[in-house]
Parts: structure tokens; sequence; C-alpha cells
């Protein structure tokens, strides 16, 4: 009898710690499920190094914010920029009169190109909000400058459109998401407003283009300068209905600098109707790509 009530709780026991064992697999399961569905929903590996955390890892963050917490002036290395307002003497050379004056959170390398890059490309939205500090940053130095120079009025903050198969592809738009932010937390420089007044206007029929195969504009990466101001020129328009009182003060804003011949075309439709374009914005700049050969 004492065997047999041995034998039952030795079973028992080896019972409970199979139910244990099954219990902790289901657990492990179980974990491992709800893992996957965080994941999905909340990113789990820095933006930048990739190392196991939500967004960014607080190293990289302090990156970022080191290598954009001066804003500097960066129209030095860009051959397309236009030139500056009120100076170009009718000659159109920003090279002899200087080009339109465009200030950069940071340089386009290392931990702040990486994650714009993933905040571009990548859906990683969840690391807008240092993006949106350095460009907050970056918008205070050019709008000080601004005022400094005299110019007291409202101020438009005219984003670089995207093209509609870009925000089809990505689900947002970049550029449109760090203003929109910008905007509801109230870091907008005093006495400015976004406007998205110029917009593209899809590809020209008939267009004359240097570039292999089309007439319409394409993706600006991988191209030369010369090369980038060829495709996108006359490519944007203002927008539908919209007109501009003369004189209008505008600050062009874009998320990348490489040689200036998208802010170019989005100058040429300000001025073209009729507005002031002060200079431009960037959140990083880098090298032209002949530069950086
Ligand atoms: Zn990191």
């Amino acid at each position: 009898m004492r065997r047999d009530r041995q034998g039952g709780t030795r079973l028992s026991s080896v019972t409970g710690r199979l139910d244990g064992v099954l219990q902790c697999i289901w657990a492990v399961r179980l974990l491992s499920a709800g893992r996957d569905f965080w994941s999905l929903v909340f990113p789990t590996e820095c933006a930048a190094c990739t190392l196991p955390t939500v967004s960014l890892c607080p190293e990289c963050r302090a990156q970022v914010r080191k290598a954009t917490v001066r804003p500097f002036r960066a129209d030095g290395g860009a051959q397309a920029l236009p030139a500056a307002e009120g100076c170009d003497g009718g000659s159109g050379d920003p090279t002899v009169i200087g080009a339109l004056p465009v200030t950069a959170a940071g340089h386009y390398r290392g931990t702040v190109a990486r994650v714009l890059l993933s905040y571009k490309n990548h859906r990683r939205t969840d690391v807008g909000r240092p993006l949106q500090a350095a460009l907050a940053g970056a918008l205070q130095t050019a709008v000080h400058e601004v005022r400094e120079g005299g110019e007291l009025g409202e101020l438009l903050l005219v984003p670089v459109p995207t093209r509609g198969a870009s925000v089809r592809r990505r689900g947002y738009d970049p550029l449109g998401l760090l203003l929109a932010g910008l905007g509801r937390r109230g870091e907008l420089p005093a006495g400015c407003r976004v406007d998205a007044l110029v917009v593209y206007h899809g590809p020209l029929k008939g267009r004359p283009s240097a570039l292999p195969g089309g007439t319409g504009p394409v993706s600006q990466k991988g191209l030369g300068g010369s090369q980038r101001r060829i495709n996108v020129h006359a490519s944007m328009a203002l927008a539908t209905g919209r007109q501009l009182p003369p004189g209008t003060l505008c600050l062009v804003v874009d998320d990348v600098l490489t040689t200036g011949a998208t802010i170019a075309e989005v100058t040429r439709v300000l001025r073209h109707a009729g507005a002031a374009v002060a200079g431009a914005v960037v959140v990083a700049a880098t090298p032209a790509p002949s530069r950086a050969r």
C-alpha cells in the first residue's frame, strides 16, 4: 500500500511537472506570439544601429541631437541652387552673385543619414520626433536671419512637394508629417505658417528630356547635378486655384539638400507667382554627387 501511495505520489509529481512544462511551453508560445504582434505594431530595434530597443537607442538619439544642434549655412556645395532673392541683377548666375541661402540642421552622414533613411524609406515614422526637433532648430535660425534682414511680415513655409507615387508607395508624406508635427506642437517659429503651395503637375507630355527612358520627372536619386536640374525643371506648379499677394515672403523647406535642383524648381514657381523667396531650410545637407566622388 505504502509502495502504491509512493508510486501514486511520484506519478502525480511527474504529471505535475509535465503540466508545469506544458504550461511553460504555452506561456513561451503566447509570449512569442505577443512579441511578434508587438514588433509589428511597435518597432523593436533602433532605427540607426539596430540595437534591440524601441525607436532610437539613447546613444543614437544623443548622436542625432549633437549632430543637429547647431544649424549652419549649407548652400556652398549645392551647384543647382538659384540666386539669392533680389541680388541676381538679371544674370541668374548664383555662382557670381550668391546662391539662395540654405540653412541645414546637420550633415547627411552617419547616424543622421541612417535615421533619415529609416524614417523616409523604411516606414520608421516613430523616429520623426528627433528629426522634427532638428528641423525646428534650423527653421528658428533661418527665420531669425530673415527677421534680422528687416522682414517682419508673415513668412510662408513652403514644403518641397512629394510625388503622389512616392506617397502611395510609402503610405505617408515624410516632410509633410514632420511639419504637421511641428505645427501641432506649436514649435514653428513665430509669424510662420506651413502652406503646401507648390505641387508636382506630373509627367509633361512632349517635354524633351535628356534622361533615358521618358519625358516626365523621375526620382532624383542617383542623378548628377545637371541631370537633376533637367529632370526636375518645369515639373512643378502652384497648387490649383492658388494665387499669391505680390511680395509674399516664403522659405522653402525640404528634408535633404543635395544639388539644390528641387529647391530651385520650387523657388522658380514661387517667384513666377510673385513671391519673394528668402531662403530654404533642410534637415540635412549632403555634398553633391560630383563633390562626393
Ligand atoms: Zn542605436
